[in-house]
């Protein structure tokens, strides 16, 4: 397929977009024009429509005949809706070994990287928690790949800085003393380095269309499903930080999904509702709040919305939700569904508890995009028990755990990876 520069001019292939991350003019790498999906039938595994609706987007490349395997590999664990009553939905996209839906799109990108080149590579990653992991647990102990991941010190839970630090072997993890906006211009400060062009650094930000393709199949499973059951489209709402998951449902519904309304729940970082509200895009500092994964002041995907929709706020909706409200849904879903929700998960839950305040009946998925055992210091004191751990992750805390310091300077990372990742300082 061909994908081209939301920026303008440079073009590429899906591949050698994938490889690339950024496109080589600073835009997003898009999917234009976007492929004629397939007729799919009602019924269907998260396998079968994965490879469905991926394959016209890989016709013509080298990876085309192997996207049965690459997504076989990939997606070895569910996305099941969980519906409470028989208009609310709850899609669960935790099952993966991370815990959180990053494992989908990092688990693709690592099927496919590693299936393109043979070169040793270097994944340079900014986290702002759960990214790390998920890239990190992807590409654990594949041969001649080193991951190096960068998360903000202090910003995150501490079972997502565990996590971080769990894999060793061949994942480094620093932790910076600074914001994850630090950590983010670190990581472009080493991809414009000259003196670190030998170690095929490659990206595996959010930005990669090999992450943001394959989140597009869950939105084609649940909402397929959905109408099957239901006979109309279904309406979703998705937490959104760098609205990557938000765009991905978004992009579902152009290739011709039966997905009606999407509204976008951000926390108190409100730069999108303010965006789309009033039509000025005004990025700033991000803030830290409980649902820390969605910390983001300058939504890098906004690039890639503004690229398909003309007029966005004709579109998508979107609120913010404060730590207060946070709270207070994590314990009131609890006690009227016996659901533990994680800090993200109910921002989008909130949205739904305001829309059917003012009279909204129809029906809605709200996307779960992580285990709220992850965020336990947040979910725990406010359901006052304590939460089971699923298997994966607690594989994960069981492990010994070691992150390196770094200041938040992009030329520490640049030496840092001169030495080679995990070197000791000298
Ligand atoms: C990353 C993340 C989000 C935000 O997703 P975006 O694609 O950045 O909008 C929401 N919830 C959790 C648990 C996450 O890890």
């Amino acid at each position: 397929m061909q994908c081209v520069s939301t920026r303008g001019g440079s073009t590429a292939t899906l591949t050698e977009a994938m490889t690339r991350g950024l496109a080589p003019d600073g835009g997003l790498y898009v999917v234009d024009p976007l492929p004629r999906t397939a007729n799919f039938p009602p019924t269907g595994t998260l396998h079968q429509r994965s490879v469905d609706l991926l394959r016209p987007f890989f016709y013509g490349e080298a990876l085309g005949g192997q996207l049965d395997p690459i997504v076989k590999a990939a997606f070895d664990f569910d996305a099941p809706t969980r519906w409470l009553d028989d208009r609310t939905g709850l899609l669960e996209l935790f099952h993966g070994p991370t815990a959180a839906f990053k494992d989908f799109g990092a688990r693709f990108l690592a099927e496919c990287l590693t299936r393109i080149s043979s070169r040793a590579m270097t994944v340079l990653v900014a986290t702002s928690g759960d990214t790390g992991a998920a890239v990190a647990s992807a590409f654990h102990r594949r041969d001649g790949v080193k991951v190096v991941v960068l998360y903000p010190d202090g910003r995150v839970s501490q079972r997502q800085a565990h996590t971080l630090g769990s894999f060793g072997e061949n994942v480094t993890a620093y932790k910076v003393r600074g914001t994850f906006d630090d950590c983010q211009r670190m990581v472009k400060a080493a991809f414009a380095s000259i003196a670190l062009r030998n170690l095929g650094l490659t990206s595996a930000n959010s930005i990669s269309l090999g992450r943001l393709l394959p989140q597009v199949c869950y939105y084609a499973h649940a909402s397929l499903a959905a109408q099957a059951a239901l006979k109309q489209p279904v309406n979703f709402i998705v937490p959104t930080g760098n609205l990557g998951n938000g765009f991905a449902c978004l992009l579902a519904r152009k290739l011709g999904l039966p997905i009606g309304e999407v509204v976008l729940a951000t926390n108190a970082n409100r730069v999108l509702p303010d965006y789309l509200t009033s039509g000025d895009y005004r990025p700033r500092e991000s803030i830290a709040t409980l649902a820390n994964a969605m910390d983001v002041g300058a939504p890098s995907n906004l690039e890639r919305l503004r690229h398909l929709f003309t007029e966005p706020a004709h579109e998508v909706r979107s609120q913010w939700v404060d730590d207060e409200a946070i709270k207070r849904t994590i314990g009131s879903v609890y006690q009227s569904e016996g659901v533990a929700l994680c800090p993200h998960t109910a921002c989008g839950y909130e949205v739904l508890n305001r829309l059917r305040a003012a009279g909204d009946t129809r029906r809605w998925i709200v996307v779960a995009t992580a285990h709220p055992a992850k965020f336990e210091e947040v979910v725990e004191p406010v359901i006052g028990r304590k939460l089971e751990v699923p298997a994966p992750l607690q594989a994960l805390l069981d492990r010994p755990s070691e992150a390196l310091p770094l200041e938040p300077e992009p030329g520490a990372l640049v030496a840092a990876l001169s030495r080679g990742p995990g070197a000791p300082r000298s």
